[in-house]
Formats: C-alpha cells, structure tokens, sequence
C-alpha cells in the first residue's frame, strides 16, 4: 500500500513526497488538471500520509489512524449523498460536523456558505484525535460566490495544524484571491501505456476494446474504467449510418440514402438526455476523419476499431465536407441549447449534405 498503488501522475506524486519527507507542506495547496486523473485520490492519500503513525513521506494503511482515517471518509461520502438527496435547503446543511479529516463537495451546484462556514468553525480549534486537520475542498471552482472571502482569510494562513487541499480541474475557475493563496501541484492526462495496463489487470475487455477505452478516455483513469463498449457503440452507430449516408453520395450510381439519413438523424436526436454526449461522440469521429485525411501515418485516431472504415470514407467526404459537418454539429448543438429539437438541426444538416447544397443557403 501507499504511493506506490497511485498510477499516473508521477510527478505530482513525487512533488507531494518530497513535501512530506522535508516536512514542508504549505498550509493550502490546490491539486488541478484534466478529470478522472486522481487529483482526489492523491488528496486522500495525502491526508493519511499527513497523520500516519510510521510517520515519513507515505502512509501505510494499516495503523489504527490510517483505518480511522478511511472509515472517516468513507463516513463523510455517505453524509454527503445523504445530505444531497435532501429537498429541503435548512435540513441540507443541519447538524454538520466537521471531523479532523474532512472530505468537502457540492452539496448542490455550490459548495454552500453554510460548509464554509462551519469548516471556519472548526479550523481554529485544536485536531481533537489526529495530531492534525486535512481539509480536502473538492470542486473548489464551486465555492458559492458569497462564501470565497470567508474561506480566504483562513487558506491564506490556516493554523499551523490544519492543511487545506483545493482540488479542481481549471485553476483559473478559481478566484485568483484563493489561487494565488495556494501551492499548485498539476497533475497531466495518464499516459496510454498506463491506462492499458490497468483495463488488462481490472477489465475483461477484448483487445479493441481496450484500445478503444483508453483512446476515448483520453487520459482519464476513471473514464477507462467506467467505459461501456456497448453503450459507445449504441451511441457511436447512427453516426456511423450518417457518415456513410453523406460518403456515398459521391459514388456513381449509388444514388442518395435519404432513408438511412432521416432514419439516423432521428436515432441521433433521441437521447436529448445526454445530447452533449451524443455530439462528443459525433465530434470524435469528425475528428478521426481530419486525421486520417490530413495526417495519415500518425495514427491518432480515437475509434481505433474503425482506422479502415474511417481512410475509406475521409477522402469522400473531403475536407471541405469534413468542415461542413463540423459546423452542422455547432450548429445542433446551438440549437439543443435553445431548447429546438436536435432532430431537425440533423435533417437539415443531412439534407445540406446529400444534396450539395451549401449550409445556411434557402
Ligand atoms: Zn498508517
């Protein structure tokens, strides 16, 4: 146990070492970078490694503090879905208790005042069972607006015995009074090797498969190992029926699929839920198509699976079709916004496409 199970991020890691071998932790730091890296994790482990009985710069996750220490935010995740769950905004923030090591996040969009407040409460009074207080703030970009200056004053110089860990992903959400108060430690996307390890150890997943989740997953520990392949290729198919629609246009004699097209364009729309989710996927494969026509060698396509199809279609589509469709998903993702069926952003587009005609023209 201990820093060594941290995969990834080895230099955020060793910068946190090197501050707990020379006993030199700031008061505040603010852990940054891209989601599903482990800045939280790394938070965590900080933390026991901060009250740990062997002392030094790791923790060992099996003295009695480090066991309090995981039943403790183990405690305080289940307070928080429990708080969160609650409709009535009083009893959201009723009876809060801080803990020497607290684990703070959005109990609605905002970490609210009232957590800022009570954590001022506590944090200059004595640890009571830890020789010190660890306040890990996830999200800090999400520190209510009328709560930042009460949490100024103490991140600026918290007691000699509380530590404060800001985790966010953009620093610059922050308020640069509370930035510019904080030690950073950036953390980076993990590397690919790294992430295919992990699925081969934890995942039953095909070859492709794997390769598939740690090219969507772009560096994200966490996304690799929540990817769905199932749900990517539910979501990733009638984009795939579009794109072939429009790449075929071009065929001699093949005639125009205005079925397949209508048919995908309102399979595409169908999950207005995670509309955002459904466009990511669309903007990936868009993307794979410029590389493969632009850039064939690098292979840096995401859709790995789908490298033939994708060289079959780019050169098709051309560039300026490639653009086209690029705008045509800006457009519906404009239109989704505006609360407009995304299905009729999607004929249009479609329609543009088959027909020749330019976007926008009546
Ligand atoms: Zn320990």
């Amino acid at each position: 146990m201990g820093f060594d199970t941290f995969l990834g991020n080895a230099r955020a890691v060793a910068a946190v070492r090197e501050m707990l071998t020379g006993g030199r932790v700031p008061g505040s730091l603010l852990f940054t970078g891209p989601e599903g890296v482990g800045k939280k994790t790394l938070a965590l482990m900080m933390a026991k490694a901060l009250v740990c009985e062997r002392g030094g710069a790791d923790f060992c996750d099996q003295c009695a503090r480090c066991r309090k220490a995981e039943q403790i935010f183990a405690a305080e995740r289940e307070d928080l879905a429990r708080r969160r769950e609650l409709k009535d905004s009083a009893r959201r923030v009723e009876g809060l208790v801080y803990f020497d090591l607290q684990l703070l996040e959005p109990l609605t969009k905002f970490i609210l005042t009232e957590q800022i407040r009570q954590l001022r409460a506590v944090a200059y009074t004595r640890p009571f069972e830890f020789p010190r207080r660890v306040f890990i703030l996830d999200e800090a970009q999400t520190i209510h607006w009328q709560a930042v200056d009460l949490l100024l004053k103490v991140v600026e110089e918290p007691p000699e015995t509380t530590s404060f860990i800001l985790v966010c992903p953009n620093s610059f959400e922050l308020r640069s009074t509370i930035r510019s108060r904080c030690m950073r430690i950036a953390f980076e996307p993990v590397d690919q090797p790294i992430i295919q390890d992990l699925l081969a150890r934890e995942r039953k997943l095909t070859d492709q498969q794997r390769a598939l989740a740690a090219r969507v997953a772009a560096g994200s520990v966490a996304q690799a190992l929540s990817f769905d392949p199932a749900e990517y290729e539910r979501r990733r198919q009638p984009w795939l029926d579009f794109l072939e629609a429009t790449a075929r246009r071009g065929d001699s004699g093949a005639g125009i699929d205005w079925r397949q097209m209508f048919d995908s364009a309102r399979a595409l729309a169908e999950n207005r839920g995670d509309f955002e989710g459904t466009l990511k996927v669309g903007y990936s494969l868009l993307s794979d198509l410029l590389h493969v026509l632009l850039n064939p060698a690098a292979n840096a396509v995401v859709n790995v699976d789908l490298a033939a199809r994708l060289k079959g279609w780019a050169p098709k589509l051309t560039l300026a079709g490639i653009e086209k469709l690029k705008s045509g998903l800006d457009q519906a993702y404009r239109l989704q916004t505006r609360n407009v069926n995304p299905q009729l952003g999607f004929e249009t587009l479609g329609i543009e496409m088959l027909s020749g005609r330019e976007p926008g023209s009546q």
